[in-house]
């Protein structure tokens, strides 16, 4: 079997793994691997905003706001490094060419539910693409960085606790080895598990099913986030989402008698149980949400994508309610990290939505995980560099990884479908585990 030999894999191209890659030294090789082509991940999909300390004065709320959200369950930690994070990291994003909406010259700050104060940058309602296109822009100018689209991460290569590497099945079906110091996990949200989800349907949560496998730590596996409002649709595929930031803005819910229900600020989970009560109520699949309020002139120049993507599906939100439904969306458990994203395996590092570091409790904040997986990553980034060894035989755990690899049993991964149902069946046993031990 082919082997590539680099300093750092990075098993996906989302922020979290575009953002490591950048704040990684140049003088170091790195190998990127993604499992479709390199613009579908979520972090493109990301529409509402990316959250900012705008000025000190505005921490405690910040923090408040973020605890209270996650039910008191959050790292406090965490959040904090975050928070205090937050103003660097956007200056990076600016330095790096992202631009946010302005008014008059100066940044227009949005607010979404549960937020006490406006404090999210955005820029249209496709901040994700803004950002995500803009540092993968950065990351393909790098000689140190080679991208691999179609690459799935099937295993880790890994002994005595210490990684080694990944196995790796390529489009056409051939498996291929990277062997790596350091291998970062960066492989996003679990939504491809469920029917109705706002994520790509290939985020199944690979990393989680490898993690349990290999007896490293996970955290609050059963903490999934449902997105309150995704645009009702009986075709298969992806939900749309209609971003909280409409409702923050002033868009509001109607039941079918096309009476008011609920407070549309409330935290996702909140709203998610008012939503299906009356749903249930009223016997209907669905409730509406009209942006009408917000008035055409806001609507054309803040969300233009949901604007297009309704006219698109039938509906035109300036004139009309649309038909809205909660969708699984967000992914708040994951693989147990420290504050410098490192997992419980040694050389192993995990950032992003697969990880867990605790800043989002038991429900995240709108807008706070594009800045989480930022921080994070970066951290990661500079623990590698701080802590790289002069080469991998200087390593304690010495591995021969020819040999390691060659005690690999290809048997089992040569299924691919067989493989996916096994995985995705230990994460949903490992969720239902958790969720037991909780109550
Ligand atoms: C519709 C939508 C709107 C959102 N809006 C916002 C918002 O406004 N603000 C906000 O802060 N957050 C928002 N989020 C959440 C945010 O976008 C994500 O949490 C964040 O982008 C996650 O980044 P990531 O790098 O961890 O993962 P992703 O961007 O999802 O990237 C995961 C990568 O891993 C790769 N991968 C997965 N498994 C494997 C494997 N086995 N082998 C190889 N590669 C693999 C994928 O191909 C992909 O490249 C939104 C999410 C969605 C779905």
């Amino acid at each position: 079997m082919e082997n590539q030999k680099t300093d750092v894999v990075i098993v996906g191209s989302g922020v979290a793994g575009l953002y490591c890659a950048l704040n990684l030294p140049r003088d170091k090789n790195i190998l990127m691997i993604t499992k479709e082509d390199v613009e579908s991940s979520d972090s493109f999909l990301a529409q509402g905003g990316i959250c900012v300390l705008r000025d000190d004065s505005d921490y405690d709320s910040f923090m408040e706001d973020t605890l209270k959200a996650g039910h008191y369950k959050n790292r406090r930690e965490s959040v904090d490094i975050m928070i205090r994070s937050s103003r660097e990291t956007i200056q990076d994003l600016i330095q790096y060419g992202v631009e946010f909406t302005k008014e008059n010259g100066k940044e227009v700050y949005t607010r979404e539910g549960a937020h006490s104060k406006p404090r999210i940058l955005f820029h249209e309602d496709i901040t994700g693409k803004e950002i995500t296109s803009k540092l993968l822009t950065q990351v393909k100018k790098l000689d140190n960085v080679t991208i691999m689209e179609y690459c799935t991460m099937v295993d880790l290569i890994c002994q005595n606790n210490r990684c080694a590497g990944i196995l790796v099945r390529d489009k056409e079906g051939h498996f291929f080895t990277i062997e790596a110091c350091y291998t970062l996990l960066a492989c996003g949200g679990v939504g491809g598990l469920y029917k109705h989800s706002t994520n790509f349907r290939h985020l199944t949560g690979d990393a989680l099913a490898i993690c349990l496998k290999h007896k490293i730590e996970l955290e609050h596996i059963d903490y999934v986030q449902i997105h309150p409002t995704t645009l009702y649709s009986t075709k298969p595929g992806r939900r749309f989402l209609i971003s909280e930031s409409v409702r923050g803005e002033g868009a509001l819910l109607y039941n079918k008698n096309g009476e008011r229900f609920a407070n549309e600020l409330l935290p996702r989970d909140a709203l998610t149980k008012e939503i299906r009560k009356q749903m249930a109520i009223d016997q209907m699949p669905y409730v509406h949400l009209s942006m009408v309020p917000l008035g055409k002139e806001t609507i054309l120049n803040h969300f233009p994508n949901i604007y297009q993507h309704c006219l698109e599906e039938g509906y035109d939100v300036t004139k009309e309610p649309i038909p809205v439904v909660p969708a699984q969306h967000y992914f708040m458990g994951g693989i147990h990290v420290d504050a410098f994203s490192k997992t419980t395996m040694d050389m192993l590092y995990a950032a992003g939505e697969t990880s867990c570091n605790g800043v989002h409790g038991a429900n995240r904040l709108a807008s706070n995980s594009l800045l989480e997986s930022l921080v994070f990553a970066k951290r990661a980034a500079q623990q590698m560099t701080e802590q790289f060894p002069e080469s991998m035989e200087q390593l304690p755990e010495h591995i021969q990884f020819n040999k390691l690899v060659g005690s690999l049993n290809m048997k089992e991964y040569n299924d691919v479908e067989l493989l996916q149902q096994q995985y995705k069946t230990m994460i949903l046993e490992e969720m239902e585990r958790e969720k037991n031990s909780d109550e």
